[in-house]
């Protein structure tokens, strides 16, 4: 099934990066891994799969050898916006929701990256970004929950489009109620930390389970979605507190609040699948699984939609630093989705009508409905 025809709604993306930092042989192949370890980079990563078909279909699309040095002057040789302009284009983005959070002083910021691409960019509020700024700006508790809540109150009238939350790779998903004694004191912590370096990493459990808690119900109120990472995709992150499975309690005391749990859990995506499955106000985002799964992306998807109702899942790239790897991941993802949806025509499961409508929705429709856009 050729799906090219249809459009992506990018629904969990992050900024590119000036096109300086990405033109070396290692500033270029370290986006290829979510390895932070230059001998990884160097040793390694030529040799997976991601690598490979990078280079030989970026070489394809180049004209060039299907070298990185070849890949990397050939690049160079085009003006990067019209490079970016070309790649987008080909992968049929439509819309980008686009996290910010993620901290570069490389990385666009929101108009430039909306004067940069052909498409529609929204952006996403990162919790615990905001929350870092606001401690370091209040000294008391009081304040900065009265300024966080403020804010995320008004993200929808001030056109946030979604919510995310990276609690998995800071305390883990296992959120619930702290007493506000222990907030209090991470409170005081964090200000130690303000007051010793001039910024905070926050990385304190029951703060950040309560300003967790404090944005769902502005959420909810809100009916915004909030997207939850889940899975791998973060140095920082331990596996075993990403496991979407964690996030029970807050599933179920949160029944109004759409949540989107991110990167299909990896590798978790069959506990996923399940919660997707059960829960109404779960949906299954398949990005950076897509594309870092390659080859094997259409077992999990094949495992997902085996068990998730096909509303319930989303595709999205997850990409960032480089226009290159929005491509990949659209090329890998309708690859995969397209290569599943055939099996289940072929094996009587789905009409070919059911299965494009499926693609459709997964590859933009349901996100469209889900995030108002
Ligand atoms: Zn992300």
């Amino acid at each position: 099934m050729d799906l090219r025809h249809i459009p992506i709604v990018d629904h969990h993306a992050h900024p590119l990066l000036k096109p300086s930092a990405t033109q070396t042989p290692e500033g270029f192949r370290q986006w290829f891994t979510e390895s932070t370890d230059p001998l990884v980079h160097a040793q390694h990563v030529p040799h997976s799969l991601f690598f490979h078909t990078g280079l030989a279909w970026l070489a394809e699309e180049l004209g060039c050898e299907p070298s990185l040095e070849a890949v990397l002057a050939a690049r160079a040789a085009r003006p990067y916006s019209e490079w970016v302009v070309h790649l987008f284009r080909q992968a049929n983005i439509q819309v980008l929701l686009c996290d910010y959070g993620y901290g570069s002083d490389q990385a666009y910021s929101h108009p430039e990256m909306q004067a940069l691409l052909p498409c529609r960019v929204e952006p996403i509020l990162r919790l615990e970004r905001l929350a870092e700024e606001l401690i370091q700006r209040h000294a008391t508790l009081g304040e900065m929950v009265d300024a966080f809540v403020e804010r995320v109150s008004r993200a929808r009238a001030e056109g946030v489009v979604a919510l995310k939350s990276i609690v998995a790779y800071r305390t883990g998903l296992q959120v619930t109620q702290p007493s506000l004694e222990a907030v209090m004191a991470d409170f005081q912590q964090a200000r130690a930390q303000v007051a010793e370096t001039g910024r905070v990493r926050l990385a304190h459990k029951a703060l950040c389970d309560f300003l967790v808690i404090q944005a769902l119900e502005q959420a909810a109120s809100q009916e915004l979605p909030v997207q939850f990472h889940t899975g791998f995709g973060d140095r920082d992150a331990d596996l075993r507190w990403a496991n979407p499975l964690h996030l029970r309690w807050v599933i179920e005391r949160f029944p109004g609040a759409p949540l989107v749990l991110l990167h299909a859990g990896w590798p978790f995506y069959r506990e996923l699948a399940h919660l997707a499955a059960i829960y109404a106000n779960v949906w299954l985002d398949l990005s950076l699984a897509i594309p870092f799964a390659t080859a094997g992306i259409p077992a999990m998807v094949r495992d997902v939609l085996g068990m998730a109702p096909l509303s319930k899942v989303l595709f999205a790239t997850d990409a960032f630093t480089m226009p290159e790897i929005y491509w990949l991941a659209a090329r890998w993802g309708r690859w995969g989705l397209g290569q599943v949806l055939d099996q289940f025509v072929a094996e009587g499961f789905l009409s070919p009508s059911q299965a494009q409508a499926a693609a459709q929705d997964i590859l933009g429709e349901t996100a469209r409905r889900l995030y108002g856009l």
